[in-house]
């Protein structure tokens, strides 16, 4: 194993004395704790701050970071001491920092945020034997005529049968099949179990294994973007380009300088899991793919990937959020694309936006930041105009695509029959479309059947018992749905509320019905339907991809994962059904996001040498959103955005945090809620807004209420609210949650 000399980066003063027996540390253990433990130092151990050790806490043994010199709060006769320093390079003086930037901006305890860094079990034990399997001797020749075979045992044997060892949970995804198969074809002797340990190769991409011919402009960024790389500091560039001008292959080459270089790069994507294109394009450029990173792969593979980042083996890393805590040896630049998807803030746990934390990160590690976006955050836009930010543009499609021709449909003025949701200008243009062989899809950001389930008779709505949300109709598997927590019952024959027997309709409509209206219109037509509800899987995913590069499909029905960069060229006619989804309710972002998620979908038509077209049905064809997809008009409409946002001081003009109050007992969060809105700081560059119930006022059973704190851009927001906090005494039955710079108001 590779290793470097982990002293190298600690600080002059925070290396301790190794002679002194009295020293003692401050060492940070990855659990949500206010701040580090006091440990003592034996045996002439030499600590450094961010080395690994090993430390007691109560009878258990855990592994936690050194943060620095204690202060010698506790007593010497209930001191304990480090155990052992642990053989693997330290976290980098630039970790250790991001870590406590991190929680003092977010207010989360330290612990949770080097929790988003040590979060890989057995990262420093040696490593383990996994169990894999292979095709039995008696499989490979006879299971044809003797054994009983299913269609789901063939597709294990089929792939065993290509040669490599496989673990159960490598089959089970790649095979399609559950864990049982698995298991009675070993236990039937049908395949070979095998224990020894895993060889995870690493690979290393090449930054000059196949140059792509770019475009003049491509040329001109790329070439822009490299001088960044070599200028080797902390700089931020906002990559801007239209949809389809191909920005990634722009990023590939500040990726390729790295490379050459030898430093690591990392690069961010909201939905890792929904991109299997980008990975192609990347492995037909650098030869061999990167490093991949998120919450959903397998132990072992998060190990020795963990560790290859540490080393610096891995030389590039493409992940999710959870990406920018790794303990990457020498980062030499970080892409985050997509810079303006609401993806990249994580709610649960420490809630923080990657985007903004990664550029801490590339401020601390102090190499460059690219942002790319066909449709730039204000916040970005508004750094970039401050000349904060660097800013590079590529304004034409690739090669000779067009931009989309874009009409509105004005639904007020539709006279569509009952349950029909599709305009006759859209019905026209799918058939024609179909007629001439080209590609279509339909964009509807609902899942299910039907948003709304309602009694004729007693107007009953049918509601979740846990939230204070409708119950979504599921028709293709018969279900009632809450999105907001697990909950799902049988769909109803007769009303829950008056028991009245066909009384119940299902209003409004999802892709499931939508699906359902084209299948009625086209019936020759081949649908995909692409949600959450039908691509569990990552394999589903590529499949469903793959059947609409290769025209299996002919039309592709879907919510928000139908906009994820997809490059289908044969796909001219994007149809919109409900354009205003999304607009209403509170939320500060609501147009900008919207305008982002529209103009994202209306870029999948039309991206080769065909022509595109979209059609957009709205009930508010005047909103600033439609005026400006109309126009093709961003700028006037991220002007207003701006122009919005200035006047009531929201971010990034003033700073925003939300209070979060919860409990099973309404009363309970009521009383603590006004206990924190009494409590609250004013003074002239302050407001508190609230407390009031959340709009989600009920979610999984607890009864929540909000407040906003906002303050002007010189306030200290934080220490504000830790000043205000540490007065207020929370009851062990209810919850706060703060969220600093929030995105969801729900
Ligand atoms: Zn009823
Ligand atoms: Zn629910």
């Amino acid at each position: 194993m590779e290793c470097s000399d982990a002293t190298t980066s600690s600080l002059e003063d925070s290396t301790l004395d190794p002679q002194n027996i009295d020293e003692r540390v401050d060492v940070l253990l990855p659990l949500p704790l206010a701040g580090p433990y006091e440990y003592q130092i034996n045996n002439g151990l030499k600590l450094t701050r961010g080395d690994i050790v090993s430390v007691p806490l109560g009878s258990r043994v855990m592994t936690g970071v050194v943060w620095g010199k204690s202060q010698n709060n506790v007593d010497a006769e209930k001191i304990k001491a480090v155990i052992d320093r642990i053989d693997f390079p330290g976290l980098k003086e630039s970790l250790v920092d991001f870590i406590d930037w991190v929680a003092a901006y977010s207010i989360a305890p330290q612990g949770a945020v080097l929790r988003m860094t040590l979060n890989v079990k057995g990262a420093f034990d040696p490593p383990k034997k996994m169990t894999f399997y292979s095709p039995a001797e008696i499989q490979k020749t006879k299971y044809t005529k003797k054994i009983r075979t299913t269609p789901a045992r063939e597709r294990v044997f089929k792939i065993l049968n290509n040669g490599a060892l496989k673990t159960a949970r490598e089959l089970r995804d790649q095979a399609n099949v559950s864990i049982s198969v698995i298991n009675g074809l070993a236990s039937a002797g049908l395949i070979k179990k095998t224990e020894q340990l895993q060889k995870i190769d690493i690979k290393t991409p090449d930054p000059d294994h196949y140059n792509i011919n770019l475009t003049v402009a491509q040329k001109k960024a790329a070439h822009h973007l490299t001088k960044i790389i070599n200028n080797q500091n902390f700089s931020i560039t906002l990559l801007d380009g239209v949809t389809g001008s191909g920005k990634t292959e722009v990023y590939f080459e500040a990726i390729a300088e790295t490379l050459r270089r030898g430093r690591q790069a990392l690069i961010l994507l909201p939905e890792i899991a929904l991109t299997p294109q980008w990975f192609q394009r990347f492995k037909r450029r650098f030869g061999s793919e990167p490093l991949i990173w998120h919450s959903d792969i397998g132990l072992s593979r998060r190990r020795s990937g963990w560790r290859a980042v540490s080393t610096g083996k891995a030389s590039v890393v493409v992940g999710a959020r959870s990406a920018l805590y790794l303990p990457f040896n020498d980062l030499g630049i970080i892409i985050v694309d997509e810079e303006h998807e609401d993806a990249y803030k994580q709610m649960e746990g420490v809630s923080y936006h990657a985007r903004d934390m990664a550029i801490v990160r590339a401020k601390l590690v102090v190499c460059p930041i690219i942002l790319a976006s066909a449709t730039p955050s204000l916040e970005t836009r508004i750094n970039v105009a401050k000349n904060r930010y660097n800013c590079v543009q590529l304004p034409e499609r690739f090669g000779s695509a067009q931009p989309p021709k874009i009409d509105f449909i004005d639904m007020r003025e539709e006279k569509t029959p009952v349950n029909i949701y599709l305009s006759q200008k859209l019905r026209n243009a799918l058939i024609s479309n179909l007629q001439s062989n080209e590609q279509s899809l339909l964009y509807l950001n609902r899942r299910g059947y039907a948003p709304l389930t309602l009694c004729r008779k007693c107007g009953q709505r049918v509601e979740c018992p846990h939230c204070s949300a409708w119950l979504v109709e599921h028709r293709a598997n018969h279900k009632l749905v809450c999105h907001h927590c697990s909950y799902q019952t049988k769909a109803y024959i007769n009303c829950p509320k008056c028991n009245t027997s066909g009384s119940l309709v299902a209003c409004g409509p999802g892709v499931e019905r939508i699906s359902e209206e084209v299948k009625s219109l086209l019936p020759k037509a081949r649908i995909g339907l692409m949600t959450s509800d039908t691509t569990k899987s990552h394999n589903s995913i590529i499949n469903l991809i793959e059947k609409i590069e290769s025209r299996e499909l002919d039309i592709l029905i879907g919510t928000q994962m139908v906009a994820k960069g997809h490059h289908f060229p044969d796909l001219t006619l994007v149809g919109i059904v409900d354009a205003d989804i999304g607009l209403s309710g509170g939320d500060l972002r609501a147009s900008e996001r919207t305008f982002q998620v529209l103009n994202q979908v209306a870029g999948r038509a039309g991206r080769a040498s065909r022509p595109g077209r979209v059609i957009v049905q709205t009930y508010e064809p005047e909103h600033p959103v439609m005026l400006a997809m109309a126009h093709g008009d961003r700028e006037a409409f991220m002007r207003l955005e701006e122009k919005n946002r200035k006047i009531g001081e929201w971010p990034p003009y003033g700073r925003l945090a939300a209070i979060i109050v919860s409990s099973k007992n309404s009363l309970a969060a009521d009383k603590t809620a006004n206990e924190i809105g009494r409590t609250a700081p004013s003074g002239p560059g302050i407001r508190i807004l609230g407390p009031s119930p959340a709009p989600l006022s009920l979610l999984r059973g607890q009864h929540r209420r909000r407040l906003l704190i906002k303050t002007s851009r010189e306030e200290s927001l934080q220490s504000l609210i830790r000043a205000w906090f540490s007065k207020i005494v929370i009851p062990s039955h209810v919850k706060v949650r703060i969220d600093v710079d929030p995105y969801n108001f729900l």
